[in-house]
């Protein structure tokens, strides 16, 4: 019998144990913290061992794969330990994907993964398809592969997971964009990240799919220095794409193999121009998927967005309160400022993650009115933008950033919060700091 050792109990790892013990492995999971209890049950119900806030070497060197959860790095020392002794250490999309025959999607990019994933989930069900979503949104994808039968998946993919990928083949994989990220996890090289994010391209044949942003400097020349095998299906905002998606007048064009689908671009159901790209690349996997192209339309027109992705949470004196919790960095809140269309008063700042503000100053000076730092250090950002912005303030909670915003902003202007910065600082995550702004708006 196979030993497999999956490090860390969270939702991939446990998934992963179920599947795994189904499979017919002898599993152990090991978590360097602790375990939730949920978790601790249903892997006792399943009679699968688990040991958490240690990893005891006894019980995992002597593994014969090791399926490591994308939270863990790889310069762990039980990674190492088990890298130098030459055993295979894969994510969980590797080991769950030759136990499916399903149609697999892969949706990786620096930004705009949940939206593309989401929207295109939403396209393939509102056709009638028998269809799953995983990876790193909801439930994880070997959990369902081992309970579910689905015949097609959508999954977004993180870097840290196409990283333990080797064998793992989307039928249509989608890259949304590239820009610096993690690079804590990739010595610091630009080039290393954009080299793990192709690697979805890596399995695939002359039968699958590639689809991109051709806008993209980052993407193109990777192109241009290597091959792949799948067919290329670009998306663009300004060119004329001639096998791909692009827009016309207001008008959204997909052209795959002379089958062309045209859609108003203000039917649109989300707004900004980054979302025409995310709905391009979605409505081009459906029409790959061959779904009604009134079923796309009507799909696009209607979904209903994602919580903390510009988000619009109330009017309120004629004022419009936009949460866009999710732009941890500087190139998601360039499009959310890009997407606003009135004077606009910006919650800004949080965890630097190395940002250069330079090319949001553009689109601040057109128009921010006032600045809102929200930061235990905002000193870049008083740096970055005091010269051009009149008004800047400091707070340190979000009832106080929200009141401050209510008292500058006049009628007809936004209120956005897009910190182009992590939350870990004053939140304990994105998700808790898009709450606690609606709240505090809805307290106004
Ligand atoms: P991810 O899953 O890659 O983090 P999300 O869909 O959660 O992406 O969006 C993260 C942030 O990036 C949000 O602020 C959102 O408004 C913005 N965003 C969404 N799509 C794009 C895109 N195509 N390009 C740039 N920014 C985007």
């Amino acid at each position: 019998m196979k030993r497999l050792i999956v490090l860390g109990g969270g939702e991939s790892g446990v998934g992963t144990a179920i599947l795994a013990k189904k499979m017919g492995y002898e599993v152990f999971v090991s978590d360097f913290g602790a375990i939730k209890e949920n978790y601790k049950e249903v892997l006792s119900i399943n009679d699968i061992k688990w040991e958490d806030n240690q990893h005891t070497e006894a019980l995992i060197l002597n593994a014969d794969l090791v399926m490591k959860s994308p939270g863990i790095p790889d310069k762990a020392s039980i990674v190492k330990k088990l890298m130098e002794k030459k055993v295979p250490v894969i994510s969980e999309i590797e080991f769950a994907a030759p136990f499916t025959d399903a149609t697999l999607i892969g949706i990786t990019g620096s930004n705009g993964k949940t939206t593309t994933t989401m929207l295109t989930y939403h396209l393939l069900k509102s056709a009638g398809l028998n269809v799953g979503l995983g990876g790193n949104i909801g439930k994880s994808f070997a959990w369902q592969v081992a309970e579910n039968n689905f015949d097609v998946y959508v999954l977004e993919l993180s870097s840290f997971q196409l990283d333990g990928s080797f064998t793992f083949k989307p039928h249509i994989s989608v890259l949304t964009n590239l820009s610096p990220d993690h690079l804590d996890r990739y010595d610091y090289q630009y080039e290393n990240y954009i080299n793990s994010k192709f690697r979805i391209t890596q399995n695939q044949t002359e039968q699958d799919y590639f689809i991109y942003d051709a806008d993209d400097t980052a993407i193109e020349n990777w192109l241009k220095n290597n091959t792949i095998k799948a067919q290329k299906v670009p998306f663009s905002l300004n060119k004329t794409i001639e096998n791909g998606a692009s827009i016309q007048d207001k008008t959204m064009k997909i052209n795959i193999s002379d089958n062309e689908f045209t859609m108003d671009t203000t039917h649109l159901a989300l707004e900004g121009k980054h979302n025409l790209k995310n709905a391009m690349a979605a409505a081009s996997v459906a029409q790959l998927m061959k779904i009604r192209k009134q079923t796309i339309r009507e799909s696009l027109s209607n979904f209903q967005g994602v919580e903390h992705r510009l988000e619009k949470v109330l009017k309120i004196q004629n004022v419009q309160y936009i949460n866009d919790s999710k732009a941890t960095n500087v190139n998601a809140t360039f499009f959310a400022l890009d997407s606003v269309t009135t004077p606009t008063v910006w919650i800004v700042g949080g965890v630097d993650k190395g940002n250069d503000y330079q090319e949001l100053m553009e689109l601040v000076n057109e128009k921010v009115k006032a600045i809102i730092c929200l930061g235990i250090d905002n000193k870049k950002i008083i740096d970055a933008f005091g010269s051009i912005v009149d008004m800047m303030v400091e707070v340190s909670s979000m009832t106080d950033a929200v009141k401050t915003a209510q008292r500058i902003a006049e009628k007809g202007d936004t209120v956005l919060l897009s910190p182009a910065c992590a939350s870990f600082d004053l939140f304990e995550n994105y998700e808790d700091r898009g709450r606690q702004f609606k709240q505090a708006v809805q307290n106004l």
